[in-house]
């Protein structure tokens, strides 16, 4: 099995930066053992101008069919396992799922975009050609779509490479023989190498479709890993979840749910800005600017503030999720929080934001899926943080409806954007797990504000905002909920908008921050900590209620 990856350079860019970022010198070839075989490393040219590595795998064909029957089953070529297929077939040759795994075996550092001798030229886009003399397009009804464009040309143009699939002959001596079932294929485009890599990596097996390990639950993580950045939103996301996992769909599915989970909060964003480019055309003839109370004089207003937009030509507006962790870090700091639980921190945002508060002491992330903690780990590079920073942050996995002794003794809860998330019927066990239980001085809340949808120019009338979304509030249902919720556990309410606010239907994102009542009646009284109400029950249930003076903002 062979691949190459070439680039160009100038003088002041040479293209062996390629061997900084390979972490491989371009005048030594280098042996490596992979699981399926050895792997060869070489530069058959090193120049300026050009700098191509190779990477041939030579695969022992029969350690791997004992190896697969050590995992359990036989290995799955296209053609079916036949005895005589199992010993003599074409993975010694074809470019496969061995191959990515060897790619990701050898050239580690580089795929996680870390060049630590030369900082900065990871990050650099770079002319790329990669090549692949043989790849095996799998069977399946995907190898073909529907517009009749070929598998290949699917998958990596989305991505900004060029695709040159050249099939290859039977036998080059008898061309009347016709092609055989293989590809030569030549990609070129302008990435990042790690990028590259990383696709390379999911993107081969994927085309191979016959993956010759054990598919094991982590799989969805190594695919979510090497996806980051580009595979939420490749439009054939789905197609190479399910090609990856080798259709086990359980595996799969979760795969596409987190990718869709990633991708609508980013959608979310889009659509934001959007919305605020259609307002400023939609209004411009208005007597007054009314895409938020900041903009129409001037134009570079509390980009940061998170309650105001700009004019057309004023700078680019701020992501709505950016406002949202603006709104927070805000109320957090003015209530001098000092121990923050982030809780259904998904993939960690506000949790990289907390780090960075030097008054923060310590961060708990807690999240019900297993894959969003795994993916926040990645990201807040949790395994690189020195002693002291990663003393101040833990992420733990848990469900937000059951009380949990690992919340008590924080100054401050967050729940962004994860109560509707639950079905109405458990957000009482939630209820009593936070504001009951844990009880932290100071909690903030979230949600989306249903009656601001209709300004979501894309999202189809009547529809959440994301599919995981067992409800969206009104203002004023989110209001009720929020002060009945006081009143029952002690605590006092008050409301921010996040994101424009509109004079109709208000601002896109609503946020509720309460603040513990000051120690002499609810929160020292017995009852507020029993069995939560039921949603619906009206707010004098009986509980004390000395809070019914919500604090102003
Ligand atoms: N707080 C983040 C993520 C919001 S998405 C943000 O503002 O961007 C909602 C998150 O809540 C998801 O990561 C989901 O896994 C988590 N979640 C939903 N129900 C939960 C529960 N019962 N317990 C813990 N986490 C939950």
């Amino acid at each position: 099995m062979f691949i190459s990856i070439s680039t160009t350079g100038t003088a002041d860019r040479p293209a062996t930066d390629l061997g900084f970022l390979l972490h491989k010198h371009p005048e030594k070839a280098q042996r490596f053992t992979t699981s399926h075989g050895e792997a060869h490393v070489f530069y058959p040219e090193a120049g300026a101008e050009l700098c191509t590595v190779a990477l041939v795998l030579e695969v022992d064909p029969i350690a791997l069919v004992r190896r697969a029957r050590g995992k359990g089953r036989g290995p799955s070529t296209a053609s079916g396992a036949g005895a005589l297929s199992q010993y003599v077939n074409d993975r010694p040759y074809a470019a496969s799922s061995l191959l990515a795994v060897a790619l990701r075996t050898v050239f580690r550092t580089a795929m996680k975009g870390v060049c630590e001798q030369r900082p900065g030229l990871a990050d650099q886009e770079r002319p790329l050609t990669v090549v692949l003399p043989a790849v095996q397009v799998g069977g399946g009804a995907e190898r073909r779509s529907p517009d009749e464009r070929p598998l290949v040309n699917r998958l990596f143009e989305p991505l900004g490479w060029r695709v040159a699939a050249t099939p290859v002959p039977l036998d080059e001596a008898f061309p009347e023989w016709g092609e055989s079932r293989y590809l030569r294929l030549e990609l070129t485009g302008t990435l990042r190498l790690a990028d590259a890599l990383q696709q390379l990596y999911v993107l081969l097996p994927v085309l191979d479709g016959a993956k010759h390990y054990w598919v094991a639950p982590d799989e969805v993580d190594k695919l979510l890993g090497a996806g980051e950045g580009w595979l939420a939103d490749h439009p054939d996301r789905a197609l190479i979840s399910r090609r990856y996992l080798v259709r086990r769909w359980s595996l799969a599915n979760e795969a596409i749910r987190q990718l869709e989970l990633a991708r609508l909060a980013e959608t979310d964003d889009r659509e934001a800005e959007e919305f605020d480019n259609a307002v400023d055309l939609d209004r411009s003839d208005g007597p007054e600017s009314v895409a938020g109370s900041t903009s129409g004089t001037a134009p570079d207003v509390d980009a940061d503030t998170g309650s105001g937009t700009r004019s057309a030509d004023g700078p680019r507006p701020v992501p709505l999720a950016r406002q949202r962790r603006e709104v927070i870090l805000a109320a957090l700091r003015e209530s001098g929080a000092a121990k923050v639980l982030d809780l259904g921190c998904g993939q960690g945002e506000l949790v990289g934001d907390l780090l960075k508060e030097p008054t923060v002491t310590s961060v708990l992330g807690v999240d019900v899926s297993v894959t969003a903690l795994a993916a926040a780990a990645r990201k807040l590079k949790l395994d690189r943080l020195s002693e002291r920073q990663a003393a101040r942050v833990r992420l733990v996995q848990g469900a937000l409806t059951y009380t949990d002794a690992r919340l008590k003794g924080y100054d401050a809860a967050v729940l962004s954007e994860v109560i509707e998330h639950l079905d109405l019927p458990r957000l009482p066990a939630l209820e009593h797990a936070v504001f009951g239980a844990a009880r932290p001085a100071t909690v903030v809340v979230t949600t989306p504000n249903v009656e601001y949808n209709v300004r979501w120019e894309s999202l189809p009338a009547g529809h959440a905002r994301h599919a995981d979304h067992r409800f969206e509030w009104t203002r004023a249902e989110f209001r009720d909920w929020a002060e009945r919720v006081a009143e029952s556990y002690g605590y006092t309410v008050a409301f921010r908008p996040v994101g424009p606010e509109d004079p109709e239907v208000g601002p896109p994102t609503q946020l509720a921050l309460f603040h513990r009542g000051t120690g002499t009646t609810a929160s020292t009284t017995p009852t507020t900590t029993g069995t939560p109400t039921t949603t619906g029950t009206p707010s004098s249930t009986g509980t004390p209620s000395s809070t019914d003076t919500p604090e102003g903002s």
